[in-house]
């Protein structure tokens, strides 16, 4: 868990493009050897252009999905080969943070392309709202036999390997409902201090499953498309967030989510926005990551091409054209947990942080 974000972080690159912003203080940092690339904690921010798919594997090898993009054939091929260039055969545990297209769209598919295994999600709400498919709740469903409905508090268990920390991964919030609220909960707390809220978000993006994996000392919190109020209900009136290393920035950086007061506790080294070119990333929300982590930590799938929108330095964009091919950002957490790197291949971009 980290205390308190100072920038420890050392630029270590192929291009002179990020080579900017260091503190004179920052200690020289090696990105490290190939020999190591395939140890450790490893993700794959898969570009699903404006949806969510983002892989992980453990370094006992079990791979975790979370969110699986668009429905169609251009997300799941892009998810499989990112699990085949990380070594992974199979989707151990594939996790729906909520059941709107962009993020469960593509598991069907996907699974026809790679074994899928153990499946999470939130609860199913009955009868279906309009802003849910159910044919692809369906889809997902088949996956499946027994599908696990996950509620704040749970956990899903993760193999650990000898020599490295077990990584643990936990449920923070799911259903609108955060860890010791039951069902009817108000869905708007006021807090003295704090954000004002917004008008009640009754879609499901308010259920989205929040989700935090610590690996030692390296923390990352994952909130699918949570919003305003239900965020504010991690802080407030009391803090159920750790602070974290590297924050999956919710909702693709729109503004409707990302409260100022969740951000701030978060206090996140690296920010990565899961984006498309005219969706998300929204300029509140920029603004905000730039200046609080200093404009290098902030990485975007895609720059934002629309007029008058934020933009984090294109060193650290993985796709600067709105017709792109795909290009993810992979992320490796050292075997004890201690550092991660930030990379963006097609852009020969590595970027060495120090966990807290
Ligand atoms: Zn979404």
């Amino acid at each position: 868990m980290r205390l308190r974000s100072t920038l420890l972080a050392a630029l270590v690159t192929t291009t002179a493009v990020t080579a900017a912003r260091l503190p004179p203080q920052s200690p020289p940092a090696q990105v490290p050897a190939e020999s190591d690339a395939n140890t450790g904690l490893r993700f794959s921010f898969v570009d699903v252009e404006g949806g969510a798919a983002t892989l992980i594997v453990t370094p006992a090898g079990e791979s975790v999905l979370i969110d699986s993009g668009f429905p169609g054939d251009r997300d799941a091929g892009r998810i499989a080969d990112a699990a085949r260039q990380m070594g992974a055969t199979e989707i151990n545990h594939y996790i729906t943070t909520h059941w709107h297209t962009d993020h469960v769209g593509g598991i069907g598919p996907l699974s026809k392309l790679i074994p899928v295994r153990a499946t999470y999600g939130h609860r199913i709400p009955d009868p279906l709202p309009d802003d849910i498919n159910a044919d692809l709740v369906a889809a997902w469903k088949a996956v499946s036999a027994t599908p696990t409905f996950l509620a704040a508090g749970d956990s899903i268990s993760l193999r650990g390997k000898r020599g490295t920390p077990t990584p643990k991964l936990r449920v923070l919030a799911a259903n609108g409902l955060v860890e010791d609220e039951k069902d009817g909960a108000p869905p708007i707390i006021k807090c003295e201090k704090g954000h004002e809220a917004k008008p009640e978000d009754t879609s499901d993006n308010a259920r989205s499953l929040v989700l935090h994996l610590n690996f030692g000392d390296f923390d990352l919190l994952a909130g699918g498309d949570l919003t305003w109020n239900i965020e504010h209900k991690l802080v407030c009136p009391r803090r159920r967030v750790p602070t974290v290393d590297v924050y999956l920035v919710s909702h693709h950086g729109a503004d409707s989510s990302n409260n100022p007061a969740l951000v701030e506790a978060l206090d996140p080294e690296v920010a990565i926005v899961n984006n498309g070119p005219r969706k998300g990333g929204e300029p509140r929300t920029m603004a905000q990551l730039i200046t609080q982590l200093r404009d290098v930590g902030v990485f975007q799938l895609h720059r934002n091409v629309r007029p008058g929108a934020v933009n984090a330095e294109s060193g650290r964009i993985a796709n600067l054209d709105e017709a792109c091919t795909g290009q993810l950002i992979r992320m490796r957490v050292e075997p004890g947990g201690s550092r991660f790197v930030v990379s963006i291949p097609s852009r020969s971009v590595d970027r060495v942080f120090s966990a807290q």
